[in-house]
């Protein structure tokens, strides 16, 4: 039996994807910027896809904005904002357990001269609100948080955080990538800009969207022939932007997939030396479930799977440190030994219930012994 659990690092395509991508890449080969029928056509695919992205995130359809990926997203996001604001202030706030999208550009923006503050989190992985009320003043001009962790599936506030713009002024980012299908957007699309990915949520990979909300000021990163309004040149990803909105215009089972986590981490609680991370009551997305198994290193344990036809990941396989020491499962307190030890198993809509109970058997026997 094959059996993905690597879901949180990308997604398999829906049948109905497949189908959407090859229906485009054969007959819509348009670029949307020409003005004949052929071109007609490819925009017409853009426009109807920027409607639907926007109805799932409930904003407006002129505030999406497709690009290469949530990577860009990110960058244009904290880049495009921090720059064009920099004249109001020097202070900017994000978290100790931000993906690297996001963390890379603040380090770089530190080098520059600008004033960080990186927020802690708890046990949970959750930032405190006092620590970031405490922590904004006349200077700050931005703040980054995620909407879900990618590696323990905590939630952040931001709707909470977003309430404090009414005291000050300052731009709110959240990356939503794996909050994005899988908890209410309306916990997170309270934020002035959003980053989005679409091969987390079974469409292709290099396309994303990067949500901007009317009035926010950002300046462009990647100039050029003027597409996006401008806000992002180069010409249309035009099967990617289809692929993205054929998988969200079909609903995720999110109630399937926190059933399946459910029997997952039930599974794994009866086995000796295993602690679930950051569960918090089951109030985290339902996708992720992290898990450190005392004494046993995480690679090990990761091949182990594999021969059983398992796939899951230690710590996150999103980005090329994957053997480095996990910079969240650190800022949540757990030792080197857990860290070492701890496999993030990440659920998606097509898992079903005979595979997650096939691999509790697999853990339980081979952990049991
Ligand atoms: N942000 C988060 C939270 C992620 O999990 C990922 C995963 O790779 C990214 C950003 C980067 O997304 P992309 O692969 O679309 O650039």
């Amino acid at each position: 039996m094959k059996v993905y659990l690597d879901n949180a690092a990308t997604t398999e395509l829906l049948p109905s994807v497949v189908d959407e991508v090859k229906y485009v890449i054969e007959n819509v080969y348009g670029n949307p910027s020409s003005l004949h029928s052929i071109g007609l056509e490819a925009e017409k695919i853009v426009r109807n896809s920027r409607e639907i992205i926007a109805k799932s995130l409930g904003v407006e359809t002129g505030e999406v904005y497709f690009t290469s990926g949530a990577t860009e997203s990110d960058n244009t996001a904290i880049f495009g904002s921090v720059y064009a604001n920099s004249r109001r202030g020097k202070h900017i706030i994000t978290s100790k357990i931000e993906h690297p999208a996001v963390l890379n550009c603040f380090k770089k923006l530190e080098q520059e001269g600008f004033n960080v503050t990186y927020l802690d989190v708890d046990s949970n992985g959750i930032i405190d609100i006092d620590q970031l009320k405490n922590a904004i003043s006349d200077q700050t001009i931005f703040i980054s948080v995620m909407a879900v962790n990618n590696e323990i599936g905590s939630i952040e506030p931001i709707r909470e955080i977003a309430k404090l713009k009414r005291e000050y002024n300052f731009i709110l980012h959240t990356d939503a990538v794996q909050a994005y299908t899988k908890i209410p957007c309306n916990l997170y699309n309270v934020a002035d800009l959003i980053s989005i990915s679409g091969h987390k949520v079974h469409a292709l990979k290099g396309i994303g969207a990067l949500i901007v909300k009317k009035g926010i000021k950002i300046s462009p990163l990647i100039l050029g022939g003027g597409q996006e309004g401008g806000f992002r040149s180069g010409t249309e990803n035009v099967p990617g932007i289809a692929s993205f909105a054929k998988a969200v215009s079909e609903k995720a089972d999110t109630e399937k997939i926190a059933h399946l986590r459910e029997i997952l981490k039930e599974g794994i609680s009866n086995i000796k030396n295993a602690k679930i991370n950051a569960y918090n009551d089951g109030n985290s997305a339902p996708h992720i479930l992290s898990v450190s198994f005392n004494g046993l290193r995480g690679e090990v344990l990761m091949h182990m799977l594999e021969e059983k036809g398992i796939f899951v990941s230690t710590g996150s396989a999103c980005h090329s440190n994957r053997f480095g020491e996990s910079h969240v499962l650190s800022a949540i307190g757990l030792n080197k030994n857990e860290i070492g030890g701890t496999i993030r198993f990440s659920l998606g809509e097509l898992n079903t219930e005979e595979e997650i109970k096939y691999c509790v058997d697999v853990l339980t026997k081979e952990l049991n012994k």
